[in-house]
């Protein structure tokens, strides 16, 4: 097979040698009882790092946010989201189809949500409009392109919709803490809810985590079972859950400065874009291009793997399994790239 450098997800991270060791050894028990003590471990551990009373193992992401929209609203209910969350937008429907729920969507092109859009959709319950059960953010924002929201915005934010719950999207939330410097429990402190995923950058093969006050994941467990995502000798699983927190958090920062160059050179390689490098602070790169798919199609065919996510907004991912040597191979692609032309 020719030379090829995988940019299209850090989903595709495999577990390490480590992982794979503890997943070997874990002491499990069935979980439906509670008596895995690894997945209790990891639990523990989690809800301890994000500064909130109680968490829960889940299978996956996606789950992890419906089931915190499950636990925080009624059906029926409005959410305030982001027009362009993984909740909204690359979870097929799932809120409605799970949790009869209405997103009342508002402009988050800079990945934060513009506050006095959140406050308008909230006073509009005085003009017959359907009141807002809770809002819900994303912490890094994948879409614009992994972005960070500043703290004292997201702070800002909670005081001002009041006792309405916040669930934070913090699939990469470990990476917005590393960009921002902080600790993740502060960067979760507005929020109700706080999930991230262990399957990213953090490389573990299965696995993300909800944590919240403790009788609302009591209620998150009943929910987790209702969507078939109850797991019996999860420990396994767990296992490497506990290395990639163990481990894997301090080397981010080596991905965050390998995304910074890769935006460098993909800003040089299409200015008509422009595209601006300084604006990724995390191991996402995302720009708009009248021929994204065309840019996506034949960097692949030329080895640089790369995806769109919008019709024309082409993203490339960096995580553990891209080295310094994979970006002056993806520089050598682009020296010679021009992409056919196309309307799309
Ligand atoms: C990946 C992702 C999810 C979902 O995680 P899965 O484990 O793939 O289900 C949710 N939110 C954001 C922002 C993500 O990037």
């Amino acid at each position: 097979m020719t030379r090829h450098v995988d940019l299209r997800s850090d989903t595709v991270t495999q577990p390490t040698p480590e992982m794979r060791e503890a997943m070997a050894r874990a002491v499990v028990g069935d979980d439906g009882y509670g008596e895995d003590p690894t997945v209790r471990e990891l639990e523990e551990r989690f809800a301890a790092l994000m500064g909130k009373e109680a968490a829960i193992f889940v299978p996956s992401g996606v789950m992890a946010n419906q089931i915190a929209l499950r636990v925080l609203t009624r059906p029926g209910d409005v959410v305030v989201a982001g027009r362009h969350q993984h909740v909204v937008s690359f979870e097929l429907g799932a809120t409605a189809r799970n949790s009869s729920l209405q997103f009342a969507l508002v402009d988050d092109s800079s990945g934060e949500l513009v506050r006095e859009e959140v406050m308008d959709l909230i006073d509009a319950s005085a003009d017959h409009q359907v009141p807002v059960a809770m809002i819900t953010v994303e912490n890094s924002h994948m879409f614009s392109g992994g972005t960070v929201w500043d703290p004292d915005r997201f702070a800002a934010l909670a005081r001002a919709v009041g006792d309405r719950p916040i669930h934070l999207d913090g699939a990469r939330l470990f990476n917005a803490a590393t960009a921002s410097g902080r600790p993740p429990s502060e960067l979760a402190a507005p929020a109700t809810t706080v999930m991230a995923c262990l399957s990213k950058g953090l490389c573990a093969p299965v696995g993300s985590l909800l944590a919240g006050p403790t009788s609302l994941m009591a209620t998150g467990r009943i929910e987790r079972k209702r969507l078939g995502g109850a797991m019996r000798q999860a420990g396994v699983l767990a296992a490497a859950g506990l290395v990639a927190l163990d481990t894997m958090v301090g080397r981010l920062a080596q991905d965050h400065r390998r995304a910074r160059t890769l935006a460098e050179m993909l800003a040089r390689a299409f200015p008509e874009s422009n595209y601006d490098p300084a604006t990724c602070v995390t191991n996402i790169v995302s720009f708009d291009h009248p021929q994204a798919r065309q840019i996506a199609h034949e960097l692949t065919e030329r080895g640089v793997w790369c995806a769109t996510v919008a019709p024309r907004r082409v993203r490339l991912v960096t995580h553990a399994g891209i080295d310094d040597a994979d970006l002056e191979f993806v520089g050598e692609v682009l020296v010679s790239f021009t992409p056919a032309a196309s309307t799309r």
